[in-house]
């Protein structure tokens, strides 16, 4: 089974590791793979540059085998698109391997303004984690595709879902209700530019480099 996880992490922090962790043991301690985009097609501008953002999570992973970086999004020329990346790497794992992409259910409630929407379930299978205050529209394309292609939650037979998307190799959604740290790399900037300390809600190293760095309106600190 090969997992990933995109996003800006922009800065990575404590939510997004303890979640992609989660993840990977809950489907049986499986690698995870951070896919940092490169240009978000739904965003504006980033705090920090791609090498930047690609440096804090190197940072952020050292250590934990489970985790991982793919910075193919990065090294694209323009927008990163999740479509051509589930479609590049369906190409490198052949045909067989189950492919599954994580999102929270904030970014799950916008997925019918992504590119190629519907193509992209039949890419891979999707894990919807719940983020506390992000409710789908029930009306919506995102709540009718979750009817019709979910294999249940979490709060039933766990394993038994989980086992459904080792079964076939793509299409469908698992939602997934891991422990949610209160944290947003929004927050961090904001905290960072105000001059409070984000210390605690990552790691301490990014930390230490976005100073050395001097980013997000962090005064530079010398001699680290
Ligand atoms: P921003 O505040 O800049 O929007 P963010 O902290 O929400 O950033 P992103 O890089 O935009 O992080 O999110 C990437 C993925 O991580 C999304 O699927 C999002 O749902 C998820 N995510 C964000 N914050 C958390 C968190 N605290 N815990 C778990 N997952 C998170």
């Amino acid at each position: 089974m090969h997992v990933i996880y995109g996003g800006t992490f922009d800065p990575v922090h404590h939510g997004h590791l303890r979640l992609a962790l989660e993840v990977s043991e809950r489907l049986g301690n499986v690698p995870v793979s951070l896919v940092p985009c490169h240009i978000p097609p739904h965003r504006g501008q980033t705090g920090a540059t791609a090498a930047q953002r690609l440096r804090l999570l190197e940072l952020a992973i050292e250590g934990e085998p489970r985790l991982s970086i793919d910075d193919r999004e990065l090294r694209r020329e323009g927008a990163s698109y999740t479509a051509d990346t589930l479609r590049q790497l369906r190409g490198e794992l052949g045909a067989d391997i189950p492919l599954v992409m994580v999102v929270g259910t904030d970014a799950f409630a916008g997925f019918d303004k992504w590119k190629e929407w519907q193509k992209i379930s039949g890419l891979a299978h999707i894990i919807v984690v719940r983020r506390p205050g992000a409710e789908l529209d029930p009306v919506g394309e995102p709540a009718r595709l979750l009817a019709e292609r979910g294999v249940g939650n979490d709060t039933g037979s766990e394993a038994g879902n989980i086992e459904a998307l080792s079964r076939e190799v793509s299409g469908r959604i698992l939602e997934l209700d891991p422990p949610w740290l209160d944290i947003s790399a929004t927050g961090i900037r904001e905290r960072i530019g105000s001059g409070r300390s984000p210390r605690y809600l990552m790691p301490d190293r990014v930390w230490v480099e976005i100073q050395r760095m001097g980013l997000y309106g962090a005064c530079p600190v010398k001699n680290f």
